[in-house]
């Protein structure tokens, strides 16, 4: 089908239905902000995680990997300008009391605000564009001057009094916590500069209006990058890593033509440069799944300051704060989009018609499905040994119920790119067929070479 008749209500309907994503807490009649990811959307999920991961720290030899911790010295999080600055700008209408967020409604007439501008600096951009801002609800143009609303959540972990007078943060975005061991990696790695260090984990926000799926939750998770580079050295990098991101899409599967780029035009004071890649959700539109910043040495050093302790790198006797690139992908969001990507219906000839997710192979929730044309006859006890043979290294699973054209159907449902059926014929020349999801072709694989036949198409 194509990418422009695919809607997001089908697709997250058919994400519940199949048991990829469910509603949080849904049997309490839901939760906003959260989601769950069910089986195959957990395996999915992994998936893409393992992905990003390989691209941008095991195969690069100076990215390291680390997993900080969601709780944090809440000093952390002045130090990083969050509690005094990250916020989203929130503006009433005079007439309705609607609430809209100022920075999403300039958004949409192509002027970008970060969330860590000043109020001064949102409303000042406000004003330029009141004219252009109409209430979704009652038409008028009349608005209160935007607030800021802060997003970090706050907790009262280990504060036994009540009035919540020490709160602690939950990490409001995963970078931090790469930041606060940059010193860790230098004296336990003696790293050559330049080097990244990266992290996936869960962030949380005070997001006012969670919407749109996994898009806008409040507990999400991250995948994020920091490289750090000497002073003038960051321009060239920031260059490569977004090419580097960039072909990392495409060898997800995902069309060149959904994607794009954003460069901001309204930068936080520090930021030397920020675009974003954006993918086309299908009735959303372009939006970002993945931010790309030059940090400078921002962050570096208000941790120097703040903590007392010495953040510069020391290059054979040249000390210096290393510059920043990061960037910074959300899994959900790019769940979302390899979901939406993947989702295809198809007619078939005489009439018939299916749904497929075509996922790329490595990204697949089950990547082969052991189907025994029988249950008796001994093909049963075969087609399982041939599960338990694969099962520990490629995603397994094994299905013998119902006629194998409605096994192979369920397959396609959830994107299993090969399914390998024992017949009569198995027991005689010791051969299976293995069919492709995409093509629905059939070809006979003698067992002995199936797991390294599969394991080439992945
Ligand atoms: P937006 O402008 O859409 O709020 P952002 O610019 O605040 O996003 P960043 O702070 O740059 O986002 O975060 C990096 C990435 O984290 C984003 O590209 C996105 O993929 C993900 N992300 C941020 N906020 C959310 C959220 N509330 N829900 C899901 N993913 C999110």
């Amino acid at each position: 089908m194509n990418h422009a008749d695919k809607k997001m209500d089908t697709i997250i309907a058919y994400a519940k239905r199949k048991g990829f994503v469910f509603p949080s807490s849904e049997i309490y009649d839901g939760f906003a902000g959260a989601y769950d990811y069910g089986p195959h959307g957990v395996e999915l999920a992994k998936a893409i995680k393992a992905h990003w991961w390989k691209d941008v720290v095991l195969t690069k030899h100076n990215v390291y990997g680390l997993d900080a911790a969601i709780v944090m010295n809440p000093k952390v999080w002045v130090a990083s300008g969050h509690v005094g600055g990250f916020s989203d700008p929130l503006a009433d209408c005079k007439t309705c009391q609607t609430r809209i967020r100022v920075d999403k409604e300039l958004e949409k007439l192509g002027v970008t605000a970060d969330e860590k501008m000043s109020e001064e600096d949102i409303n000042k951009l406000f004003d330029e564009h009141r004219e252009t801002i109409t209430c979704h609800k009652c038409g008028s143009k009349d608005f209160t001057p935007a607030r800021a609303f802060n997003l970090l959540v706050q907790s009262n972990l280990g504060d036994f009094s009540t009035d919540g007078s020490n709160p602690v943060y939950l990490r409001g975005e995963t970078c931090q916590g790469i930041y606060v061991n940059f010193k860790n990696v230098v004296d336990s790695l003696h790293p050559k500069i330049p080097f990244g260090v990266g992290q996936i984990g869960k962030a949380f926000r005070n997001e006012i209006s969670p919407r749109q799926f996994l898009f806008r939750t409040r507990e999400f998770e991250q995948m994020e990058m920091q490289y750090f580079t000497r002073p003038n050295e960051d321009t060239a990098a920031y260059e490569v890593w977004k090419q580097d991101r960039w072909a990392s899409y495409i060898r997800m599967g995902i069309a060149e033509e959904n994607l794009r780029w954003n460069q901001h035009d309204n930068l936080v004071f520090y930021a030397a440069d920020a675009w974003d890649i954006e993918y086309k959700f299908p009735d959303y539109g372009f939006d970002e799944v993945e931010g790309f910043h030059m940090r400078t040495t921002y962050d570096l050093t208000q941790h120097s300051e703040h903590s007392g302790k010495d953040l510069s790198f020391n290059d054979n006797g040249e000390k210096f704060i290393p510059h920043v690139v990061e960037t910074s992908a959300g899994v959900g969001r790019l769940f979302t989009a390899v979901l939406a990507e993947a989702y295809d219906e198809e007619e078939l000839e005489g009439g018939d018609s299916r749904v497929v997710l075509r996922f790329a192979p490595h990204l697949a929730p089950v990547q082969v499905a052991i189907l025994p044309l029988m249950k008796k006859d001994g093909l049963a006890e075969a087609a399982q040994e041939i599960f338990a043979d694969l099962a520990g290294e490629i995603r397994t699973t094994y299905d013998e119920s119902g006629s194998v054209g409605k096994r192979y159907r369920r397959q396609d449902e959830i994107g299993t790119p090969f399914c390998v059926t024992y017949d009569y014929d198995s027991k005689e020349d010791g051969t299976v067929t293995v069919r492709d999801r995409d093509s629905m072709a059939q070809e006979r694989v003698a067992i002995k070479n199936l797991k390294r036949y599969l394991q080439d198409k992945m």
